[in-house]
C-alpha cells in the first residue's frame, strides 16, 4: 500500500553549509515504511493513482525530530525534585516515587510525538535489582515506544561504582552519621549489579531487538566518575566488538572536570580517548567544560556531541561552548534530557531556546542559524542513534519518518514572503501546528490524537495511580533524601579548589 504525502513545500534535509533542501508542490512517496521517492506532487500522483493522500496545500513536511538524549517520562520536578545543581540534584532525586514504566514512557512520548519526535534516544539510568528484573524494566519501556509506535534507540546505562557523590559508595556511607548508614547502603545495594551481569544484559537486549524496525539497542557508558576503568575498557570493546554506538555523559558541570583532574591528573576526554572510547560511534551528552584542546581532539576523532541545552540552564551546569563546537566541526545534535525549560518534552522549544542560548554579543559573533538548529534536531541527532543513515532526511530509500505541520496555523495572519521557510518555522511552529506525525511509514498522530492508544486514559490511569498515598519505601526515600542532603553538599564544599582559573572555553568571537 503506497501512501502520498504532499505539501505545499516537502523539506528533504540539508546540504552544504546547512542549505535546507526545499521542493515546492511536491510529495514524498511511502511505501513499505519507506521513502520510496520524492518529487513533484502532481507527477508522482499521475504515476500512484491509488495511493492513499495526505497533506496538500499550506503543508510543510519535514524530517522527523530526533530527541537525542532523554531519560524519563513525569519529570524529576513533577515527583517532587526542586532543580538543584546537578551534584545536590542527585540527592533530592531519591525522593522520587515509583511510576509504572510503561505509564511513565508513553507520557513522555505523547509530549515528544506532539512536539514532533519521531525517534528517541532513551537512557535508561536507573533500573534496580537482578538481571531478570532489569529486563522486565528495559521491557516495559521498550514495550511502551512500540506500542505507541515511536522509534527508540534504547540503552541501559553502564555503571559500577559513585552512585552518589564523586567517591566510592562505602566511603560516602562512612561520612554518614551512624543512624543514616543502613538506609542509604541498602539503596546502594539494589543497584549494585556486577559489571559481568550488566555486559549479559546487554547482549540480551541486543538479541531481542536485533530484528526490530522501532527498538534499537545501544551502549551507554554512563559518566567517567560511574564507571571503573575496567568498565570504560568494558564498553570500549563492547562498541568494538558489536558495532553499537555510545552515548556518554561527559563534563556535565565544573564538578566532573575537577573530578576527572582528581582521578586522571588531566582532562576527562584526553582520559578515555586513550581508553579507546573516542571516535564517531561514541556521543557525548553535554561536554559542557571542555578545555580547547578537548574540543579540538573530540574534532579530530570524529566524536560527536549532544547539546542538552534546558538541563544545562536548569542544573546550573553552565553553557556549551556550542559555536566552538560547531567551528572546530563537531556534529552537535539535542536532546531535552529529563525535561525542557516548560517542564515537559516540547523539541519545538527546545530548538527555539538553543537558537536563542548561543547567539554571542558582537555583529560579527557567531551564531547557529536556525537552518542549523533544525539539522542539529534532525540529521545530527539521527546520526547518535543505531539508525543513523536510516534517519533524520527524506531520501528514497529511508525510514518515512515525517512530520506534516498546518503552515496556516504556523503562519497565521501573517508571515512576510521575505523571510526563509526554516528560519519561520524553526522560530513560529508549536505543537498546535502539527497535523500528523508518521514514523516507519505509519501516522501514529493526526489532529491531536493518537492513533494506537488513547492518550486521556493513559494519563487518568497515572493519575489514578499516583494519587494513593505514597508507600512505605517512598516514604523512606522521601525522609532519607532530606537527611542525606546536607552530608552531600558538605562533600563537594572545597571540591573545585585547584581547578584553577582556566578559562573553559573561549567564545570564539573573542578569540
Ligand atoms: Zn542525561
Amino acid at each position: 500500500m503506497l501512501t502520498l504525502v504532499q505539501g505545499s513545500t516537502v523539506l528533504q534535509g540539508f546540504g552544504v553549509d546547512d542549505a535546507p533542501l526545499l521542493h515546492a508542490d511536491a510529495a514524498v512517496l511511502v511505501g513499505d515504511g519507506i521513502v520510496q521517492a520524492v518529487g513533484p506532487a502532481a507527477e508522482l500522483r499521475r504515476a500512484h493513482p491509488d495511493a492513499t493522500l495526505l497533506g496538500g496545500a499550506d503543508t510543510v513536511v519535514m524530517p522527523g525530530l530526533v530527541n537525542a538524549h532523554h531519560h524519563v517520562g513525569l519529570t524529576p520536578l513533577q515527583l517532587g525534585s526542586p532543580d538543584h545543581p546537578l551534584e545536590l540534584w542527585f540527592a533530592s532525586r531519591l525522593a522520587l516515587r515509583d511510576v509504572d514504566l510503561r505509564l511513565d514512557t508513553l507520557f513522555s512520548a505523547f509530549e515528544m510525538i506532539g512536539s514532533g519526535v519521531t525517534t528517541v534516544q532513551h537512557l535508561h539510568s536507573r533500573a534496580p535489582g537482578s538481571p531478570e528484573q532489569v529486563l522486565a524494566a528495559a521491557a516495559a519501556v521498550t514495550g511502551a515506544y512500540r506500542e505507541v509506535g515511536m522509534r527508540a534507540s534504547y540503552s541501559l546505562a553502564l555503571r559500577d561504582q559513585n552512585r552518589l557523590v564523586y567517591a566510592d559508595d562505602q566511603d560516602f556511607v562512612a561520612r554518614l552519621p551512624e543512624a543514616l548508614r543502613p538506609d542509604m547502603a541498602d539503596y546502594f545495594r539494589r543497584f549494585t549489579m556486577p559489571l559481568a551481569q550488566q555486559v549479559e544484559v546487554f547482549h540480551a537486549l541486543r538479541a531481542r531487538h536485533v530484528a526490530d524496525p522501532l527498538v534499537q539497542v545501544q551502549l551507554a557508558p554512563a559518566n567517567l566518575h560511574w564507571l571503573s576503568n575496567t568498565a570504560l575498557h568494558t564498553a570500549a570493546e563492547l562498541a568494538a566488538q558489536t558495532g553499537a554506538p555510545m552515548h556518554m555523559h561527559l563534563l556535565e558541570t565544573p564538578y566532573q572536570k575537577a573530578y576527572a583532574r582528581r582521578r586522571t591528573g588531566g582532562s576527562a576526554f584526553r582520559f578515555i580517548e586513550r581508553l579507546g572510547l573516542a571516535g564517531p560511534q561514541l556521543t557525548l551528552g553535554h561536554g559542557v567544560w571542555m578545555t580547547e584542546e578537548d574540543i579540538e581532539r573530540c574534532a579530530h576523532s570524529g566524536t560527536r556531541l549532544c547539546h542538552n541545552c534546558s538541563s544545562n540552564f536548569r542544573l546550573k551546569s553552565g553553557m556549551a561552548p556550542v559555536n566552538r563546537f560547531r567551528a572546530a566541526g563537531i556534529p552537535v545534535a539535542l536532546g531535552i534530557d529529563e525535561a525542557g525549560i516548560n517542564d515537559d518534552r516540547d523539541m519545538l522549544q527546545e530548538m527555539r531556546l538553543v537558537l536563542r542560548a548561543h547567539r554571542e554579543p558582537g555583529i560579527d559573533a557567531p551564531h547557529p542559524s536556525p537552518a542549523a538548529v533544525l539539522r542539529m534536531a534532525t540529521e545530527h541527532g539521527a546520526a547518535t542513534t543505531p539508525f543513523a543513515g536510516r534517519i533524520g532526511q527524506l531520501r528514497p530509500g529511508m525510514a518515512a519518518d515525517l512530520v506534516l505541520l498546518d503552515w496556516k496555523a504556523v503562519t497565521w495572519p501573517y508571515q512576510s514572503p521575505d523571510l526563509p521557510l526554516v528560519d519561520v518555522l524553526v522560530q513560529r511552529a508549536r505543537p498546535a501546528a502539527i497535523r500528523a506525525v508518521m514514523i516507519g511509514g505509519e501516522v501514529v498522530y493526526r489532529d491531536g490524537r493518537f492513533t494506537r492508544i488513547d492518550r486521556d486514559a493513559v494519563l487518568a490511569e497515572l493519575a489514578a495511580q499516583l494519587a494513593r498515598p505514597l508507600t512505605a519505601a517512598e516514604e523512606a526515600r522521601r525522609v532519607m533524601a532530606a537527611a542525606v542532603m546536607p552530608h552531600v553538599r558538605r562533600f563537594y564544599d572545597g571540591y573545585l579548589d585547584g581547578l584553577g582559573d582556566e578559562p573553559h572555553y573561549r567564545p570564539s568571537g573573542r578569540a
